[in-house]
């Protein structure tokens, strides 16, 4: 049997059990969301052991080599054990500005944090609330903004949004932890033709994604799909609009499965990005948004002749809801 250390306790596994599945299965309050190694909102420290290499996928070199790990994918061989702590170290004090509606179901939420933090646009970070329940929101805004501004999609039942949406006051107290993730812009090639596409609140890093490449000065043709199931799940279409008509490499095509119009194009995201984009060999491509559209993509754009080394991805994965929590409840330690 595998056993884990936390706060001078120690608990067994089940074989099979990850850390995180074994400490919260004993009470243990772990902040976590996805529970699939992508929103790294379970991120723990390693004080004594060994932490198994598939834990640490995903994570930035200085993270490893300080000894975090994903509690989420950590799997331990039987008979070793594991003395963890909290990731709270990690974490940056921030208030929230304001919250503003972006449509019917986005909300705008602007954060200033106490200390800088280091982060390219289109990043993720962890939202942490001040009781430990997190998730992961991409980043729109570019770092000289000052201000960061995250877009949350309003999810019925939704722990975090909801609370956003209807608690949550300028000034609230929350952490955020992060950044993570490789969606971003990298100056050095500024006339590759670049292709962004997401649905929904996928528009948040693609927003701050496109506007960094703008503001570096890349030259070559910018493709911008934000795709939705009808137009009023379209938002920010005024901003990209002029952002489209100040800067004409910028092709901005907002996209709806029903009820186009002359300035909305109708059908699939795939269907519509292929026939603008048919052959995007040499491009680099972010898609973000619902995991199944971004799964598809990818494959689709790698066929059509797009490397994988140039396509950045990511998912939007839900929570996971605990055993026998209602999704309110699914807040862990801080
Ligand atoms: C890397 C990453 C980046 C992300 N970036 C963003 C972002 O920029 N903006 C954003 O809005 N979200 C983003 N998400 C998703 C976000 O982290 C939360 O999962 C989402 O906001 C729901 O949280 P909640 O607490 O409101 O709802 P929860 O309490 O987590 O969920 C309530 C219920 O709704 C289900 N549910 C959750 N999400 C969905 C969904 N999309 N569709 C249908 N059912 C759902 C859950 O499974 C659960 O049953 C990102 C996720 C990841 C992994």
């Amino acid at each position: 049997m595998a056993k884990v250390k936390h706060e001078s306790s120690w608990y067994p596994l089940e074989p099979g059990e990850s850390v995180l599945e074994g400490l919260l299965r004993q009470g243990v309050s772990v902040p976590n969301s996805c529970r699939a190694g992508a929103c790294q909102s379970c991120l723990m420290k390693a004080v004594g052991g060994a932490v198994p290499e598939a834990a640490r996928v995903g994570l930035k070199d200085t993270l490893v080599a300080q000894g975090y790990f994903l509690a989420c994918t950590c799997r331990l061989p039987e008979g070793t054990e594991l003395e963890v702590a909290g990731a709270e170290g990690l974490r940056v004090p921030a208030r929230i500005s304001a919250l503003s509606p972006l449509s019917r179901d986005v909300l705008k939420v602007s954060l200033v944090t106490d200390a800088p933090l280091d982060y390219r646009a289109g990043q993720y970070v962890s939202l942490v609330r001040e009781d430990g329940l997190a998730r992961s929101y991409s980043l729109a805004s570019l770092p000289r903004e000052g201000v960061l501004e995250l877009h949350v999609r309003l999810i019925t039942g939704g722990a975090m949004s909801g609370w956003l949406a209807s608690e949550a006051r300028p000034g609230a107290r929350v952490f955020l932890q992060g950044p993570a993730g490789s969606c971003f812009y990298v100056p050095g090639r500024p006339e590759q033709p670049l292709l962004l596409a997401g649905t929904g609140t996928g528009l948040a890093p693609l927003y701050g994604i496109v506007r960094d490449a703008l503001e570096a000065g890349h030259s070559g043709p910018i493709w911008l799909f934000h795709g939705a199931r009808t137009p009023a799940g379209l938002y920010l279409r005024e901003e990209l609009r002029g952002l489209a008509e100040r800067h004409p490499q910028l092709h901005y095509r907002p996209c709806v499965l029903e009820g186009g119009t002359r300035d909305i194009a109708e059908g699939p995201l795939d269907v519509l990005i292929r026939a603008e984009c048919p052959k995007p060999v040499g491009w680099r491509a972010w898609l973000c948004g619902d995991p199944q559209l971004v799964l598809s993509l990818r494959k689709k754009l790698f066929l059509s002749g797009l490397s994988l080394k140039d396509l950045h991805a990511d998912s939007f994965l839900p929570s996971v809801p605990q055993a026998g929590a209602s999704p309110t409840d699914t807040a862990g330690a801080r």
